[in-house]
């Protein structure tokens, strides 16, 4: 694997219009990689824009702090002209224009500016000039970090940037417990930390700041819309839009379930079904080696062996139920553990 970081650090030295762009539905690591990426940007004297799809749960908000934001459901026209003028876009923690969905996917297609992905998704379209894709890294905090050293700019990266990244390695990993950890992310960390970075502060801030009505939804989804199909050892829960109008329902609140179902003695794989606007958003994990992407793509969708995720048309009903069908084509090995 060849780093491309020289490549990449001679394209930012030679562009006046940097914008930085990531996938929809916001996460911790593609906020940290956008706005570390930024902080890093702004130290070697350039004049970056963040432009995200949409705007992220409020729990990651302190984490823009500081940075030229602007997020394109609020501003459509401000956006488009920042991916219109841009001459560099950076794609950050995303594999194909249209995760970013319809808007800013259209936006980045129609640029001419020459763009760079950093990416940790497997199965990368060719939509960028520079892919900077390493599927086997747990977060793209991560591969910003390498890159940042393999480039010879660790000097750009402050504290500010290092509690981004620390932020984004730290939710893609369950802070740091999956499997996709490696030696070199506790390096990263360790060098983090010696920078100045207050992890206790990073983990309170994005763990320990919960909203009530978030609790009590996750409460109300535990105790009355778990199921278990025990045969196969799975687990789902599922709310309709009702059910999270009545707990006041923000971006982010149900973040997290589906680890719940997942968590739970002897269950190897867990869905998550919810409804907003007419479609039903599906969360898939699993434990080990059980791949949950396959079942995933069923519904339009992909993601890793043991996070993935997509999108139902059908009603609720319709959609678990064709879930439950697909049971045993993905899972049958499950069936006789
Ligand atoms: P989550 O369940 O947290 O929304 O997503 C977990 C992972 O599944 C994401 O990191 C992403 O790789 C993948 N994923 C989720 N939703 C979609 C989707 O609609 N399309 C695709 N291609 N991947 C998705
Ligand atoms: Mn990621």
């Amino acid at each position: 694997m060849g780093s491309k970081a020289g490549e990449i650090f001679e394209a930012i030295e030679k562009a006046e219009r940097i914008v930085i762009t990531s996938h929809r539905s916001p996460d911790g690591d593609s906020m940290g990689s956008s706005a570390g990426l930024y902080h890093v940007l702004k130290n070697m004297g350039k004049n970056p824009v963040v432009c995200h799809p949409d705007h992220c749960p409020q729990f990651l908000n302190w984490v823009m702090e500081g940075c030229d934001w602007y997020v394109h459901e609020l501003e459509p026209d401000k956006v488009a002209q920042f991916m219109a003028e841009a001459d560099l876009i950076f794609c950050m923690d995303y594999n194909g224009a249209d995760r970013m969905g319809h808007g800013m996917s259209e936006l980045l297609t129609a640029s001419d500016a020459f763009k760079i992905m950093m990416d940790h998704h497997p199965r990368p379209d060719a939509f960028v000039d520079i892919a900077e894709s390493r599927i086997t890294e747990g977060s793209t905090c991560q591969i910003l970090f390498d890159v940042i050293d393999e480039g010879g700019k660790l000097d750009y990266l402050d504290v500010k940037a290092g509690e981004a990244i620390y932020l984004g390695i730290m939710t893609d990993t369950g802070s740091f417990r999956f499997s996709s950890v490696n030696p070199r992310t506790h390096e990263i960390l360790s060098k983090l930390l010696a920078l100045g970075v207050d992890h206790t502060a990073v983990h309170e801030r994005t763990f320990d700041n919960v909203r009530l009505d978030r609790l009590k939804l996750q409460g109300y989804a535990i105790a009355n819309k778990l199921e278990i199909i025990q045969h196969f050892h799975i687990a789902y829960i599922w709310l309709t839009e009702e059910e999270l109008n009545k707990f006041h329902y923000k971006k982010g609140d149900t973040d997290g379930l589906v680890n719940m179902a997942l968590a739970i003695e002897g269950i190897k794989v867990a869905a998550f079904f919810s409804e907003k606007d007419g479609q039903i958003k599906i969360s898939f994990r699993s434990k080990g080696t059980i791949p949950v992407n396959g079942i995933a793509a069923e519904f339009d969708g992909g993601g890793h062996v043991n996070a993935a995720g997509g999108v139902s048309h059908d009603n609720m009903e319709d959609t678990i139920h064709r879930f439950k069908a697909l049971i045993p084509k993905y899972f049958k090995g499950l069936n006789e553990a």
